[in-house]
């Protein structure tokens, strides 16, 4: 007689059902979202990302493929009867509750986040594809993976990237020592994050100013101090228009690529922002790339799927 074993999912859909609506500050919305389903929902914790499905007008999260194989029947299915899905972050996860917050930002934009984001109900479903608690180990959805030894952290980007960097910074012990520069939209967005006692926070709105330029200049400014001048190295050109800029340093494990380093650098946002961040941190200032993890969130004028 042979014995089946099933063993449980690492990631999969989670249904959840919108409980409460928090207006945090004028650009910062949290989602408390709430269900049975989210029992064994996983907390490997910092910036784990998760994949939203959101409903439109036309398309149910109903439609959404949730097998193993979602990606690909998700691909062939047809483009207009696609349910559309997005990028988050977990923000918390109250597993007793059966409870997750996800804090997303309703940009004055045409997308299926944004629009759900500005007309969402309490009572409202989404589906979540996140990991479970069955995952152990490294979780690849975590990007910020800093050397064991750092003297120095960085953590720069533009609102997309806030809900990252408060769990982060929730999440790094109080000895942690570094800076977090952020841009949001804005004036009163600048108390949406959390205090940590080793960190000077750098946070400004764009309002009246060009995007990008606050954050481009104090994350500059911050390397100057906190970077001891290297030797720059030349960085491969992305073409952001069409590749996707993301690089996080990590070894064949998924653990930190360098044991130490006096400076790890943490960059997400607009693409373009964070390829020219990048460049002033690796190539003018001389940082490790190995130390340097990049993302590119979002990109100006172009849809995330
Ligand atoms: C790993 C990761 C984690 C993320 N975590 C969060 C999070 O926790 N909270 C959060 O709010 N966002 C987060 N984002 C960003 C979020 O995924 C995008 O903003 C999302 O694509 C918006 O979807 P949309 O349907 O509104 O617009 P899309 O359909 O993707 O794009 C439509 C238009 O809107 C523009 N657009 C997209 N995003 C922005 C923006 N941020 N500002 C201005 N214009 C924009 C595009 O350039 C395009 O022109 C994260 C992204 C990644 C990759």
């Amino acid at each position: 007689m042979t014995t089946a074993t099933t063993t449980r999912p690492t990631s999969r859909f989670f249904r959840a059902r919108v409980s409460a609506i928090t207006d945090l500050s004028p650009s910062f919305r949290r989602f408390t979202l709430q269900g049975d389903d989210l029992a064994d929902y996983g907390d490997p914790g910092f910036d784990q990302r998760i994949k939203v499905v959101f409903p439109t007008a036309t398309t149910s999260i109903d439609d959404m493929p949730t097998g193993e194989d979602w990606w690909t029947a998700w691909r062939e299915m047809d483009d207009d009867a696609r349910p559309p899905f997005r990028t988050y972050t977990t923000r918390y996860v109250r597993r007793e509750a059966r409870e997750v917050d996800i804090d997303m930002v309703s940009h004055a934009v045409e997308g299926p986040a944004s629009a759900w984001i500005a007309n969402a109900q309490v009572g409202d479903e989404l589906l979540i594809f996140a990991p479970t608690t069955a995952h152990e180990g490294v979780s690849y959805g975590i990007d910020f993976v800093p050397p064991a030894h750092t003297e120095q952290l960085l953590l720069a980007g533009d609102e997309t990237a806030a809900p990252a960097i408060a769990v982060i910074l929730e999440q790094l012990p109080p000895d942690a020592t570094g800076v977090v520069v952020l841009e949001v939209p804005d004036d009163t967005d600048a108390a949406y994050l959390p205090h940590h006692p080793g960190f000077e926070v750098r946070v400004a709105s764009r309002a009246g100013g060009e995007r990008h330029a606050f954050l481009i200049d104090a994350v500059t400014d911050a390397a100057d101090r906190l970077a001891p001048a290297g030797r720059g190295a030349e960085v491969e050109e992305v073409d952001i228009d069409r590749d996707i800029l993301w690089e996080v340093p990590r070894t064949a494990k998924g653990g930190a690529a360098l044991k130490s380093a006096p400076l790890y650098a943490w960059l997400a946002g607009e693409a373009g922002a964070i390829k020219t961040l990048r460049r002033q941190l690796v190539t003018a200032r001389g940082v490790d790339r190995r130390a340097v993890a990049f993302m590119g969130y979002w990109r100006l004028g172009r849809s995330e799927v």
